[in-house]
């Protein structure tokens, strides 16, 4: 076992981040992880981190204490940045560049893992370009990002770059079977249908639920066969991702607020001290503001989903015998492909690219989904 054992289908990153580990003289002091959304940026930024404080050799062994903690989340010379809400703002990058600044408490570095630092606001983003500039030099930032260009351009060029890559659907599937222990057949249709992205194919492996709501999300090309069919369509698209986001929030929401409960002094009988409401409060507002952008990442795989289906369409009607991801709709998809042109298909997943960006620009999902459906619609 090692540190890299989550990373999936990523061995030249593998490679190049334990050669970074082992360098004499230290790694460099900023890297930027980039690759597409559930290839794992953040998995590799945190195997990096506790190669970095393994204290064996080669390291990142993923059994030393060091490793341990990083991996949980525990080590106190590692501080992970996760922005709950769609921005990061000022303020959170000043009091970050000082915490980045103090000594490591341990004999290794000091390391700041920004997950999603493209939330970060132009005004934070400048706070810590200089510290990124001229770190303390036991300071390593690890930033993670879909793409490089989601960084102003001065942080990313003093970043050593790291690619992920999307995995290949063989290799999620082999992860679920040997680390979830999830049976091959399951493994195999989950890795298919999460299109790469590794957390979501764990979930639908996991979670029969989650397989049944993108299974309604597939099944509405079928039903859009009027203008009412077509609105009630779209209430279905919306809530199956809600649905995935309350699978995300919900027990995190509970583990959350009764950890903090506990913590301000919370009794037997749950009553709470006095003084106590505006912390909770203020829980409250930061579930809520990550529940808003859970929702808004779900709406979007609803919307990758529904793609897919399109894709298998075109596939077969261009004869481009490449697989399809909904396989097990094969008659069903292949009826659709004798019925329609080309022409239609490409249409159709133009119109949902553009329900893409007026969800991306706040226009309301019902009314941006039913605007989708009607243009999906048949007949
Ligand atoms: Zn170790």
């Amino acid at each position: 076992m090692s540190v890299w054992d989550d990373l999936v289908g990523q061995e030249p990153v593998i490679a190049q981040l334990s050669a970074a580990a082992e360098r004499e003289g230290g790694p460099a002091h900023a890297w930027l992880f980039t690759g597409p959304p559930g290839s794992g940026r953040v998995t590799a930024a945190r195997a990096f981190a506790a190669a970095l404080q393994c204290t064996e050799t080669p390291r990142g062994c993923g059994h030393c204490a060091s490793c341990h903690q990083v991996l949980q989340g525990t080590h106190a010379d590692v501080e992970v940045v996760r922005p709950q809400g769609l921005s990061f703002g000022i303020r959170d990058a000043r009091a970050l560049v000082l915490r980045a600044s103090s000594s490591p408490s341990g004999s290794g570095r000091q390391i700041v893992l920004f997950e999603d630092a493209d939330r970060a606001t132009e005004g934070a983003a400048n706070a810590l370009l200089k510290a990124i500039e001229e770190p303390p030099p036991r300071t390593v930032w690890l930033l993670c990002t879909p793409s490089p260009e989601d960084l102003l351009v001065t942080i990313r060029s003093r970043c050593r770059l790291v690619t992920l890559q999307t995995p290949p659907i063989a290799a999620i599937a082999d992860f679920l079977v040997q680390r979830d222990g999830v049976p091959r057949e399951t493994a195999e249709v989950a890795a298919r249908a999460a299109q790469g992205h590794i957390s979501r194919a764990r979930r639908l492996a996991a979670e029969p639920r989650m397989r049944q709501v993108r299974d309604q999300v597939v099944a509405v090309p079928r039903r859009l066969t009027g203008v009412s069919a077509a609105v009630a369509a779209a209430e279905t698209l919306v809530n199956a991702a809600k649905a995935e986001r309350d699978a995300q929030t919900a027990e995190l929401n509970e583990t959350e607020t009764s950890a903090l409960r506990k913590a301000l002094g919370e009794s037997e009988k749950g009553r709470m001290p006095r003084g106590t409401a505006g912390a909770l409060k203020e829980l409250e507002d930061r579930q809520k503001s990550r529940a808003t952008r859970l929702l808004r990442d779900a709406l979007d795989r609803t919307l990758l989903d529904l793609a897919s289906y399109y894709r298998d369409v075109l596939t077969l009607q261009l004869g481009a015998g490449s697989e399809l991801v909904n396989i097990e709709l094969g008659p069903e998809l292949r009826s659709a492909a004798a019925d329609g042109r080309p022409e239609d298909t490409l249409r159709r997943l133009d119109a949902i690219m553009d329900c893409r960006e007026r969800l991306a620009a706040n226009v309301n999902p019902q009314l941006a989904f039913e605007a989708l459906t009607l243009a999906l619609r048949h007949g």
